[in-house]
């Protein structure tokens, strides 16, 4: 095999070595079925294991309680931005949202369309280089959730702690940091991300909720949209992307031999402290964007001096095999997705291109 590339991809993502080869030695034959996975009914015991598996495992690693369900469903984490209102932002009710950045606004946005919605907290005076303080917040009464974004993908912002919302629903969209560190589950009554930073693939979305979170849709919105056809349904209501399932029940199983959460979460630490010590021993030549108390630990933005320097550091970097350094396009400088699947050592390579770098252009 040709040497992996140093893949700093913000999503889709590295999926671990281990998984892609355990994926490709059961391709063709899945258990002795004489099929793939994706040859077979969703509605055969084989299929089903899996997809029983997948659930189990996240409950398992996330540590929670009983009473909560894992849904898989499709249309990425933007057609959870739509069905969160559809079902919870019923007529007289507001939905709350705290304002971090690119992903956040996108949610709102799509819940305006809905109902009434107001802004909880925001961080746009700081343009978005940090997150809000959110120990006093003042949830109304009618308030149907409070919705956090725990990791703005784009802005390498990421909440170390979330606020307790006493009795109204906390939904958190955790795309770009799921599994990437213990938390407690039972602070959360709903859960969501699209699978394609820490999950694996893209193609599927997970919801993990309270059970009473999802039993009851209004009669009105479309079946497709409702989380309790989805919840009756056990994720099967309709064929569901399994291919993309298996192999995020396969990264489970590698997270679970990593020593979970807390395994993970140690090594998580490690490679950003790695990467943003290389960033603030830099004597200024690279600057981090984020306020140091906000930094996340799966995308580390960080900027040099000129746009012109910039684009000198992408173009050498992918010429040494690095992929993906490149900010997103409406925030620009540079971004390095550190997700758990990107190994130590690929970080290490990169700081040792930086440094490389500036000695050669500082
Ligand atoms: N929320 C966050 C925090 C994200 O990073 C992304 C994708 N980058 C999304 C939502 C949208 O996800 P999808 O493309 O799965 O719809």
């Amino acid at each position: 095999m040709n040497k992996r590339a140093f893949n700093f991809n913000a999503g889709p993502a590295a999926i671990p070595l281990e998984v892609l080869e355990r994926a490709q030695a059961e391709f063709v034959d899945f258990q002795g079925t004489g099929m793939s996975i994706m040859e077979m009914s969703h509605r055969g015991a084989v299929y089903e294991s899996v997809h029983d598996e997948a659930q189990k495992r996240l409950l398992g690693l996330l540590g929670a309680p009983v009473g909560y369900k894992v849904l898989f469903l499709t249309g990425g984490a933007s057609t959870q931005f739509a069905m969160l209102p559809l079902n919870f932002l019923t007529e007289g009710k507001t939905a709350g949202y705290v304002r971090t950045g690119s992903w956040s606004d996108k949610a709102i946005a799509e819940a305006r369309l809905i109902g009434e919605t107001y802004i909880a907290a925001s961080s746009e005076d700081d343009k978005f280089m940090s997150v809000p303080d959110l120990h006093q917040l003042q949830i109304p009464e009618n308030a149907a959730y409070l919705h956090v974004t725990s990791n703005e993908t784009i802005e390498g912002t990421q909440f170390k702690e979330f606020p307790d919302t006493g009795s109204t629903p906390l939904i958190v969209d955790m795309s770009s940091d799921i599994l990437s560190r213990s938390l407690d589950v039972n602070r959360f009554d709903l859960i969501y991300a699209g699978a394609q930073k820490n999950l694996g693939p893209s193609g599927v979305t997970v919801v993990i909720a309270r059970e009473e979170l999802l039993q009851n849709s209004p009669k009105h919105i479309p079946t497709v949209l409702r989380y309790d056809t989805h919840f009756k349904n056990n994720s099967l209501y309709n064929t569901p992307p399994a291919f993309s399932i298996y192999m995020v029940n396969q990264v489970l199983k590698w997270i679970e031999e990593q020593g979970g959460l807390t395994g993970i979460e140690a090594l998580n630490v490690k490679k950003a402290d790695l990467l943003y010590q290389a960033i603030d021993q830099s004597s200024g030549f690279f600057r981090g964007c984020v306020a140091e108390s906000s930094r996340s630990n799966m995308n580390v933005t960080f900027r040099l001096s000129s746009e012109d320097i910039e684009k000198k550091f992408i173009k050498e970097s992918e010429q040494e095999g690095f992929v993906g350094l490149k900010g997103h396009r409406s925030v620009g400088g540079l971004r390095a997705s550190i997700y758990n699947a990107v190994p130590y050592d690929t970080v290490k390579a990169l700081v040792d291109f930086m440094a490389e770098f500036q000695r050669k252009n500082g």
